[in-house]
């Protein structure tokens, strides 16, 4: 199952492995999750929100690493809702530093209304992420005794309300070490399926996050079913296999020598240099226990990560195309599927690259990423060869913002 896995994930993605960085903007909350340092119950927390400006500071910092693609994180408050997620993805999207915009900004933010997915959409976002934890009811009612979150029904419809509201861009994912880990997987791919067969578009991407160590919350501390490493590779391998044309995110809650091995089996995108609390990239640290919200597995800076990916032979893209030419949902699949997706994508990575390697990289990863681009210069298709050649001198000579 690992080979085929590989060979799914070769075949359909080729070396391509996109990047994000997580914003966290705020650790209010009133659900009661057992698992989450964020949970109402943590009188230790540091609890903060972050004011326009100061997302508009962390997103000019974010640039300054190189993203493109912000992932907007949120506890579930008065303070945090519609509203305010709205806001937060206009000031994303407005806010420049140097070369620097984020082009993508991605959700994960409890479950709204259809009125609220409206809104949202209206504001620009790419995936709206909701995790649905365990799919367990049993285990989830024991997991989350109170707050907004407590209803299991309310969570699990959560993405018909979406695409009701014209948000067809969609983000699962089981939170593993909560219940069976083989019943959640097939929970899993029972609601992606359920949404393909109803709606005709399958989630977009699919999340596999394990629990890591949270303060006060005692889920984290005594794991209800531990997921071994060879577990996850499983897991992994199975999402791959089931969903081919998903993309599978792993977050930097995994330690880099596990996240080596996941980017061959599926794996699509991965974050860099992400920190978990509100202010985080201000404040500069990588671990606060009394904010954050779970000890990270992976503290290094993007120019390290994006050079580790280089060395390993994936071409670590930037791209935002799809997102940006309306290439969503319906779609987006009615391209990826035939395959025709892919023949743009290794030249959107290709160009997106080299703008990293022009504005941001290192000397060192700005060695490896030339070795990279050459040779990934063979993996596009002859057609298109010529024009991504050209537009590599566009950018170097100072041309942004380049796709096909
Ligand atoms: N508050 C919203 C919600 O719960 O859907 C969105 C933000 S929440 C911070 C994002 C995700 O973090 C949750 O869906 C959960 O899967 C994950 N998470 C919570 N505690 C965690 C822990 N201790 N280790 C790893 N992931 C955790
Ligand atoms: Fe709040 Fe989300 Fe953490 Fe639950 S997982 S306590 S809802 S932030």
């Amino acid at each position: 199952m690992l080979a085929s896995a590989r060979e799914v994930k070769e075949a359909i993605y080729g070396r391509r492995m996109v990047l994000f960085a997580p914003l966290y903007a705020s650790n209010e909350c009133s659900n009661n999750c057992l698992y989450c340092a964020f949970r109402r119950d943590n009188k230790d927390l540091l609890r903060r929100t972050l004011t326009m400006e100061e997302i508009a500071e962390e997103i000019r910092l974010i640039e300054d690493m190189g993203h493109k693609r912000v992932l907007l994180v949120l506890g579930e408050s008065s303070q945090s809702g519609v509203a305010y997620a709205e806001k937060a993805v206009r000031t994303t999207y407005e806010t420049t530093s140097g070369r620097g915009e984020i082009r993508r900004v991605n959700v994960n933010m409890a479950p709204l209304s259809v009125e609220g997915f409206r809104r949202l959409k209206e504001a620009g976002i790419g995936t709206y992420q909701c995790f649905q934890e365990t799919y367990h009811p049993e285990q989830y009612r024991h997991l989350h005794p109170s707050g907004r979150k407590a209803d299991y029904r309310w969570r699990l419809g959560v993405f018909d309300r979406a695409f009701a509201a014209g948000v067809d861009d969609v983000g699962l994912g089981v939170l593993y070490g909560l219940s069976d880990c083989r019943f959640d997987t097939l929970a899993l791919l029972a609601h992606a399926q359920y949404l393909d067969t109803r709606y005709g578009v399958g989630p977009h991407t699919l999340s596999f996050p394990r629990i890591e160590p949270a303060q006060n919350a005692p889920a984290a501390e005594h794991i209800p079913y531990p997921v071994s490493d060879d577990e996850i590779l499983m897991i992994v391998a199975i999402l791959r296999l089931s969903c081919p044309y998903t993309g599978i995110i792993m977050s930097t809650r995994e330690s880099p020598d596990m996240r080596r091995e996941l980017f061959g089996l599926g794996v699509s995108q991965v974050s860099a240099a992400s920190r978990v609390y509100p202010g985080a990239y201000a404040d500069g640290r990588a671990h606060v226990e009394e904010a954050e919200q779970f000890t990270l597995g992976d503290t290094r800076c993007a120019d390290a990560v994006i050079r580790d990916l280089g060395e390993c032979g994936y071409i670590p893209s930037f791209c935002t195309a799809c997102y940006r030419l309306g290439r969503t949902g319906h779609k987006f699949m009615e391209k990826a599927k035939p395959g025709d997706i892919q023949s743009f994508c290794t030249p959107n990575a290709i160009l997106t690259f080299q703008e990293y390697l022009t504005d941001y990289a290192g000397d060192d990863t700005r060695a490896v990423g030339e070795r990279v681009i050459a040779e990934a210069l063979a993996d596009v298709i002859p057609s298109l060869r010529a024009t991504v050649e050209s537009r590599l001198e566009c950018i170097k000579a100072g041309e942004r913002d380049l796709y096909l």
